[in-house]
C-alpha cells in the first residue's frame, strides 16, 4: 500500500453500498408487506433459536468472545503489516496478488483476469465482497456470465433480486415463492417440482453439477486470510463452495483486506465464534482452506485480490474502526428488532441490519446531511441486543450513536438550519430559564386535551410531527414536577437559578438544581419525561 490508498471512501455509482431511497422511506414499502415480515419473523426466530442452544452449550464463550475482539483489534492496529506478510506468503507460493483501491479498480482486475483465460463463464462461491463492488455487472458488461452456486445466491440470481441477510440473502423468499421461481427460471426442471426443501435442493444440485463441470474459472470471497502462510479460508455449508475452489484450472478470491488474520492460532478463536453466531452450529460443514498453487492438485493458477474500498478510510477513526472487526456472521441481524420488521432491502447497501447502519456509512462516508447513507445510523432502537450477540463485542450502538453525532455536525454547515437543529435551539432556549420552562410546563398539558381517547398522543404539529409520523408520545401527566415537588415537599421547586436543598435520598430536582446531568431520581408515576441525561421523577419535563 502506498499513503495515496489511504482513507478514501467507496466510490458512488458502482456496487451495492448504497440503496436508491433513504431508509426511512424504502423501511415504509417493507413494513407494509405483511409476506415479508411473516418470512422474515420466521426465519429470524428459527435462527435465534439454533444460535442460543450452540452458545450456550460453551462455558468460555465470554471468554471466546474477549479474544475474538483483543486478536481483532491487534490486527487492525498493525493492519499494513499483516497484508504485507499475506501478500509476500501468498506469492511465494505461487499465487498473485492484486491490490485494488475500490470497486472500480477490482472489478477491471476481475475482468482482465477472466477474459486473459479465454473463457466466458465462470462459478461464484458466495461472497459478500463480490456482491458489495457489483462484480456480476461488471463481469456481464464485459460479456462473461456468473453463475452464482450458493443455493439462496442462485435464487437470488435467478429472480434478478438482491440479497437481503448476510448469510441467508433469500431469507425474505419461502419455499412457495422459491419452487415457482425455479419452475420458472431454471432450465431444464421437473415441472412436478415440490416445495419440500429437499426436492428445492436437489433441483439446485441438479441445475448446478453440469456448470461446476464445464467452468474453467472461479470466483471466491474469503472469511479470513492467515498471513503466517498466506492460506485463504472459505467456510460454507453446502460443499459448492469445496467444488468452486478444487475443479476450475482459475481461482480468483476477492478479499476485504479487513479478513486478514495474523496466524492460526488466531484463526482457531475465529473458528469457534464464527458457526456458532452464524447458523448455530458447532463447526462448519465444509471449511476449506488453500496457500498459493499445489502442482497437480486444484487451480493452477490463483489471484489474490485485496480490497480496500472506504476500509482505510473506516481505518482512520480510532472508534469506528471496529466495524472492520466484523466476522460477518449475522447474529446482530437476527435479533434486530428493526431488521426483523424491515429485511434488508430497505438498508439499500449489501450489508443490512446493525452492522450494516454503522459499515455502508463508514464505507461510503458520511460528509453532508444528505449523503446516500446518512439515515442508516438512525436505523436502529439502540436496544443493544446486536453488542450482546455480536462473538467479536463490537459495540454496535456506541458506533450508531457517534454516527449521528457525524451526521448532526456535518448538517451543521448547511446555510439553512434542519428543522431538528431549529428544535433543539428553542429547546435549549426553553430549558435554560427556569421561568420558561415552567411556563413550557404548564403549556404541554394542553396535550392531554389532545390524547384524552388514547393515552397517547399520535399526531403533533411541525416540527414535533417528525417524533409523531412514526412514533407515539406519552399523554402530558396531570401534574408537572413542580406541582409533584410542591406538593410532596411543601413549597415551591427552587427560585430560579438557585440549588433546591435535597431532599431524603439525595436527589436533587431538574433545571437549577445542583444535580448533575445524568442522575436517576426516584420513580415516578408513568408517562413521566426526566430532563436531558435524567430520569427524573413524575411530570418533570
Ligand atoms: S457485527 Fe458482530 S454480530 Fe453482526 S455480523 Fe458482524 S460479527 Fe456478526
Amino acid at each position: 500500500m502506498t499513503a495515496a490508498f489511504l482513507g478514501i471512501p467507496a466510490p458512488p455509482g458502482v456496487g451495492q453500498l448504497r440503496g436508491g431511497r433513504p431508509f426511512p422511506a424504502a423501511a415504509r414499502d417493507a413494513l407494509a408487506d405483511s409476506q415479508l415480515r411473516r418470512n422474515l419473523g420466521h426465519a429470524t426466530g428459527v435462527i435465534r433459536t439454533k444460535r442460543a442452544a450452540a452458545v450456550g452449550e460453551l462455558d468460555d464463550w465470554e471468554q471466546l468472545r474477549l479474544a475474538g475482539e483483543a486478536i481483532k483489534r491487534a490486527t487492525m492496529a498493525r493492519l499494513d503489516d499483516h497484508l504485507v506478510r499475506l501478500e509476500a506468503e501468498v506469492t511465494a507460493r505461487g499465487g498473485t496478488v492484486h491490490w485494488a483501491r475500490d470497486a472500480h479498480e477490482a472489478n477491471a482486475i476481475v475482468t482482465g483476469l477472466v477474459q486473459a483465460t479465454g473463457a466466458t463463464e465462470l462459478v461464484k462461491v458466495k461472497s459478500m465482497a463480490t456482491q458489495e463492488i457489483g462484480l456480476n455487472a461488471a463481469l456481464a458488461d464485459a460479456g462473461i456470465t456468473a453463475h452464482e452456486t450458493d443455493l439462496a445466491e442462485l435464487i437470488i440470481q435467478l429472480g434478478d433480486d438482491v440479497p437481503s441477510h448476510i448469510l441467508v440473502p433469500a431469507i425474505h423468499r419461502n419455499r412457495a415463492e422459491i419452487r415457482e421461481l425455479f419452475l420458472r427460471e431454471m432450465p431444464g426442471v421437473d415441472p412436478s417440482l415440490t416445495a419440500e426443501p429437499r426436492r428445492l435442493a436437489m433441483a439446485a444440485r441438479a441445475h448446478l453439477r453440469r456448470t461446476f463441470l464445464r467452468a474453467r474459472v472461479a470466483v471466491s470471497g474469503a472469511n479470513f486470510g492467515v498471513a503466517e502462510t498466506g492460506s485463504l479460508v472459505v467456510v460454507e455449508s453446502e460443499g459448492n463452495g469445496r467444488m468452486c475452489l478444487t475443479l476450475p484450472e482459475t481461482l480468483i478470491t476477492v478479499m476485504g483486506i479487513e479478513k486478514v488474520v495474523p496466524s492460526w492460532r488466531d484463526l482457531e478463536v475465529f473458528l469457534q465464534l464464527l458457526p456458532r453466531s452464524s447458523t448455530g452450529e458447532r463447526m462448519n460443514p465444509y471449511t476449506s482452506t488453500w496457500t498459493g498453487v499445489t502442482p497437480g492438485d486444484g487451480p493452477q493458477a490463483f489471484h489474490l485480490v485485496l480490497l480496500d474500498n472506504g476500509r482505510t478510510a473506516a481505518l482512520g477513526d480510532a472508534v469506528g474502526r471496529d466495524a472492520l472487526h466484523c466476522i460477518r456472521c449475522s447474529a446482530c441481524l437476527n435479533v434486530c428488532p428493526v431488521y426483523e420488521r424491515t429485511g434488508g432491502h430497505a438498508y439499500g447497501s449489501v450489508y443490512p441490519g446493525p452492522i450494516g447502519a454503522v459499515l455502508s456509512p463508514q464505507l461510503t462516508g458520511i460528509h453532508s446531511g444528505s449523503d446516500d447513507n446518512a439515515s442508516l445510523p438512525y436505523a436502529s432502537s439502540l436496544c443493544g441486543a446486536c453488542y450482546d450477540v455480536c462473538p467479536v463485542r463490537i459495540d454496535i450502538p456506541s458506533l450508531l450513536v457517534r454516527l449521528r453525532t457525524a451526521h448532526v455536525d456535518a448538517a451543521r454547515d448547511r446555510p439553512l438550519p434542519t428543522a431538528e437543529a431549529l428544535t433543539m435551539a428553542a429547546a435549549a432556549w426553553v430549558m435554560s430559564s427556569p421561568t420558561r420552562f415552567a411556563a413550557a410546563e404548564t403549556a404541554s398539558r394542553l396535550g392531554r386535551l389532545a390524547g384524552r381517547a388514547t393515552g397517547r398522543l399520535s399526531s403533533l404539529p411541525p416540527p414535533l410531527s417528525a417524533w409523531t409520523s412514526s412514533r407515539d408520545a406519552p399523554r402530558p401527566p396531570e401534574e408537572t414536577f413542580r406541582q409533584w415537588w410542591s406538593r410532596t415537599r411543601g413549597g415551591p421547586a427552587h427560585p430560579a437559578g438557585q440549588a433546591n436543598p435535597p431532599p431524603p435520598g439525595g436527589f436533587a430536582g431538574p433545571a437549577g438544581s445542583a444535580e448533575p446531568r445524568g442522575s436517576a431520581g426516584p420513580a415516578g408515576p408513568a408517562g413521566s419525561a426526566g430532563p436531558a441525561g435524567s430520569a427524573g421523577p413524575a411530570g418533570s419535563a
